[in-house]
């Protein structure tokens, strides 16, 4: 039976950084990973080019039971240093909007980073290999695989979330947690688009592509300006993902379609300038026009001139366009959610090391635990930290 000082699982984002600190370092790393290629959701990840950190990255843009938990894995290994590791293999970026920070050219950059930083730490990494049970006895934990046995003093769960399970995801950290008596949190999926009850998104499917700048707030107060987009089965853009995370099923979120604009004044300013103008076309010139139509066509803009339109239906159409109240019929679920919330709880885990208090040489990094970043760069910012805590004290051993 072979033996490594560490052994990881799961050759995401989290698991490769760990398993590349901790062999560069000089601990005898082993990786592993069910699927036939590693940093499968990096290759997909930022439509591509991979949104690997964010300039702003905060404690207070992560969601998790204890927001506490976060702050010392993140002060200690920060968007700058990974921003220097990315520098250092000459990986061109740039910032796209709010500090998200993209490769110039592919997320393939990132996984060859990632794959030749492991391959300086000497890791040995094994795809296509599945864990058939775990044990753990004086000695620390051994791993029976598909075709061999291995053990560790340090084992590392590095294997994500339920979304995208096409991409390999998989119940298998909580599992872990789970046998070593931890507590997991209930999990559901987080930036996901949102679908929407019958009557509704049949009326508004002719809007299928369209976007628009919107401010969106929660039932919590929680309240995100992105751009928004209609989709064939309900809403979806940065605004509606960055809220659904914090969305509770049967809550409604509010939307200001017109953030940018004081719709009063502008519709007093208009009605003095062109009183004969259609409200319509006086809409037009804040909102997508396929927008205003669908809306008119719905009932929700009286086809009046700005002259004919009394202060109560003013009063009406300003509420609807900034306070649009809707009640999502559910989320798109882990089929397309970015991340999932919940998981292995923080309080089981200590937020310098991230090993389990009640499994010592049991760790867990990166979106296995309940720390979910928003959108923009935020949940690789927390792989590369948590894995980089992680790795300090694998080659403390
Ligand atoms: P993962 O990267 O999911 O890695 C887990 C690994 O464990 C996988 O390789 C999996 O095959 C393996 N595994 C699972 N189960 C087992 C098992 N039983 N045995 C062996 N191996 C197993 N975040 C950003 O910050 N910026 C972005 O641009 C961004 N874009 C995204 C786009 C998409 C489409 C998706 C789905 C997510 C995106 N995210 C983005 C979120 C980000 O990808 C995740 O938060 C991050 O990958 C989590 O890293 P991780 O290492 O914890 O898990």
């Amino acid at each position: 039976m072979e033996r490594f000082d560490a052994i990881v699982v799961g050759a995401g984002a989290a698991g490769m950084f760990c398993a590349a600190q901790a062999g560069q370092a000089g601990a005898r790393v082993l990786l592993l990973d069910n699927g036939k290629k590693p940093g499968r959701k990096i290759l997909m990840s930022g439509g591509g080019r991979c949104n690997f950190t964010n300039m702003y990255v905060e404690p207070a843009a992560y969601l998790s039971q204890n927001p506490h938990f976060c702050k010392s894995a993140l002060a200690r290994y920060t968007q700058w240093d990974f921003i220097e590791l990315v520098g250092k293999y000459g990986i061109a970026w740039h910032e796209k909007t709010l500090g998200q920070l993209f490769c110039d050219d592919s997320a393939q950059q990132i996984v060859d980073m990632l794959v030749a930083e492991c391959e300086k730490g000497n890791v040995t990494t094994r795809l296509r290999t599945e864990i058939i049970c775990v044990e753990r006895d004086d000695d620390g934990y051994t791993l029976q695989l598909n075709g061999d046995t291995v053990a560790t003093k340090k084992l590392v769960i590095a294997s994500g979330g339920l979304s995208m399970p096409g991409l390999g995801a998989s119940p298998f950290g909580y599992k872990i947690a789970e046998q070593f008596g931890l507590n997991v949190l209930p999990t559901r999926a987080g930036l996901v688009p949102f679908t929407l009850h019958k009557p509704l998104l049949e009326q508004l499917q002719v809007l299928s592509g369209v976007s628009v700048p919107a401010v969106i707030t929660a039932d919590d107060g929680t309240v995100f300006r992105e751009s928004l987009l209609f989709t064939h089965r309900g809403l979806s853009g940065p605004a509606v993902l960055q809220i659904s995370s914090y969305w509770q099923s049967g809550e409604f979120v509010s939307i200001n379609l017109l953030p940018e604009c004081d719709l009063e004044t502008f519709l007093d300013e208009q009605r003095n300038a062109h009183p004969n103008q259609s409200l319509k076309n006086t809409l037009a010139m804040q909102l997508p026009k396929r927008l205003v139509e669908c809306l008119q066509l719905l009932g929700q803009i009286p086809d009046v001139q700005l002259k004919q339109l009394n202060s109560k239906d003013q009063q009406q159409l300003v509420e609807t366009l900034t306070d649009w109240r809707v009640q999502p019929n559910g989320t798109e679920g882990y089929r397309t959610a970015e991340v999932t919330l919940g998981g292995v709880d923080t309080n089981e885990l200590s937020s310098r090391t991230m090993e389990a208090r009640k499994a010592p040489g049991l760790y867990f990094i990166g979106e296995v635990m309940d720390v979910t970043g928003w959108l923009g760069g935020y949940n690789f910012q927390w792989a590369w930290a948590s894995a980089w805590a992680c790795a300090q004290e694998l080659v403390d051993a």
